[in-house]
């Protein structure tokens, strides 16, 4: 499984897993610094930093935001 750059730390510690007893949403953990977060696959959109398809919705148990696994950049995201 690739890793990706943790939005919370920023090391590339930071993975996707689905466990359906968990959340219908997948799920990202970081194995650094534990952060974790769900994603919501049906809003994925481009980011606008970079251009590319990276742009993932995220919720937090803090807040809901975009993250682009490509170039890092974070965004604002409504609730969903
Ligand atoms: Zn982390
Ligand atoms: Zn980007």
């Amino acid at each position: 499984m690739s890793e990706h750059y943790c939005p919370n730390c920023e090391e590339k510690s930071f993975t996707w897993s689905i466990d359906e007893e968990v959340s219908l949403n997948t799920v990202w953990n970081c194995s650094l610094c534990g952060f974790q977060a769900e994603e919501n696959e049906s809003l994925e959109s481009v980011c606008e930093s970079c251009g590319t398809k990276n742009n993932i919705h995220l919720k937090s148990s803090a807040h809901n935001f975009c993250y682009c696994t490509h170039c890092k950049k974070q965004t604002k995201s409504g609730e969903w």
